[in-house]
């Protein structure tokens, strides 16, 4: 019986953060398709927003109070979309609960609406990578409709929501602020898989051990079901996810598998274009999930060197002088620049630093105190990363800290050699300087490219 609160006909839907990713425009045109009366409310600017409103300009009746928020507006709305940035304890949500508005989120909208399967991935790093791979073995299957979704791609899921069927399967990546949103509804994915957790989003979730227990709950509120188990996955490389499937094994009505990269055979490997042990961990989470699936090795085999790599992940961008150059832009974590110095063996010079979420840099200093030429540091975090490189002088690594990523890409030139590879990978978000993780992938692609003129 579907839940009345869902049926927006002729209600006043307030959508709180339009934001710049397609999430609130997503809402708002869903909101607006079911006959709902709706508000965007956003504390970023018109002009900040632009390119969002630009895409909501056939719903005219539409109306958009940006710039703050109105306590006015949490009063007088019927249901509050909130974006999942948004935390929990923001003062105009705490205004639509005394007011006992329904609260609810993109997530938790298509979660309790979707006719088809789930299968859901989180994790700290690989999360896209896994989704598309895994998606794209799915393929294979005799199921007529594989979707890719969630947080990745452009299929936003609401959009999608009217043509799913029931025999349909989707692949959906999901972040830590979605699984903390759909906590609050007690759902989660018939497939759930983890591939990894270190500290990330810490500036959001405050501690590590909040941004774990949102990661958890998409295993913890899989529904255990002994005639149709739900099955949940774990990386048995990765600290965290062997503790948890030692802790979820124990649960009757749930099939736990664990995967490891050891396990990926080398007709498997031979076949998979991505670079670096991290995408051997990815492949054999993919590889887990479409066994699951009975998808046969052979077929798997076959469909691998169709995949095509997502970009700004260690993309190849040029080879000019002698000296690679590669755009790992997408790494916003420490532990995702780790992996990508460790995906090659030739001297590397590193770029990186970003915007501050308040992550610990000791262990990236460490690896590339222990495994790079030189680090070429910009951005909020760049002493931060500068220091904990210092920690370890006798490794000698050269750190140079500049102003743009201009400068950052004709330092690198400047120290490497012929054979070298330059990587751009920040190990941290890119707010403080660019717009997003896109555009400071795209302007270093560009600054490389000038390079050869
Ligand atoms: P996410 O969606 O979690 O950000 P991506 O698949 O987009 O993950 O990969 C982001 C970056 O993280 C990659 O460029 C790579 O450097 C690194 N990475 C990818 N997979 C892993 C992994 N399994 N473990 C650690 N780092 C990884």
């Amino acid at each position: 019986m579907p839940d009345d609160r869902y049926n927006f006909a002729g209600k006043k839907v307030l959508i709180m953060g339009l934001g710049r990713f397609g999430g609130g425009v997503d809402c708002a045109e869903f909101a607006a398709r079911a006959g709902a009366e709706v508000i965007v409310t956003d504390s970023a600017s018109a002009s900040q927003l632009s390119d969002s409103i630009e895409k909501l300009k056939d719903f005219t009746d539409i109306e958009f109070h940006l710039g703050s928020h109105d306590a006015a507006d949490f009063k007088q709305a019927d249901i509050i979309i909130a974006n999942p940035a948004v935390p929990d304890d923001n003062e105009f949500l705490e205004i639509a609960r005394r007011n006992n508005k329904f609260i609810t989120s993109q997530i938790n909208i298509f979660f309790e609406l979707c006719p088809a399967q789930i299968v859901g991935i989180t994790g700290a790093n690989g999360k896209s990578t896994t989704t598309a791979l895994t998606a794209h073995l799915l393929r294979n299957k005799s199921i007529e409709n594989v979707w890719l979704s969630g947080n990745i791609g452009n299929q936003p899921l609401l959009t999608i929501l009217d043509k799913i069927k029931a025999d349909d399967l989707l692949v959906l990546e999901l972040s830590s602020f979605q699984l903390e949103s759909l906590g609050h509804i007690a759902k989660a994915p018939n497939v759930s898989l983890l591939t990894n957790l270190t500290p990330n989003h810490l500036d959001r979730h405050g501690t590590f051990e909040n941004y774990c227990a949102a990661k958890e709950n998409i295993f913890k509120y899989q529904e255990l079901n002994d005639n149709c188990p739900a099955v949940s996955i774990f990386n048995a490389e990765d600290k965290i996810a062997s503790e948890w499937f030692e802790k979820f094994n124990k649960d009757t009505g749930r099939i736990c598998i664990s995967f490891s990269s050891d396990d990926v055979s080398k007709e498997f490997c031979d076949s998979f274009a991505l670079p670096g042990r991290a995408n051997l961990s990815n492949l054999a989470a993919a590889i887990a999930i479409s066994r699951h699936f009975d998808i046969d090795d052979e077929q798997i085999k076959k469909s691998l060197p169709e995949f095509k790599p997502l970009p700004h992940r260690l993309e190849f961008v040029a080879e000019i002088n002698g000296v690679s150059w590669y755009n790992d832009s997408i790494a916003t974590t420490p532990q995702s620049a780790i992996a990508a110095l460790e995906a090659f063996s030739q001297p590397k010079i590193i770029i990186a630093g970003g915007y501050d979420k308040n992550l610990p840099f000791e262990e990236l200093g460490q690896k590339i105190a222990a495994g790079a030429k030189a680090a070429v540091l910009l951005g909020q975090t760049a002493s931060k990363i500068a220091s904990a490189i210092k920690l370890f002088p006798q490794a000698g690594v050269k750190v140079q800290i500049v102003n743009s990523l201009s400068d950052a890409v004709q330092s690198a030139a400047r120290l490497a050699a012929p054979g070298d590879v330059v990587l751009l990978s920040p190990a941290c978000a890119s707010y403080d300087m660019f717009e997003n993780f896109q555009h400071r992938g795209q302007e270093f692609t560009k600054l490389v490219r000038a390079l050869n003129n």
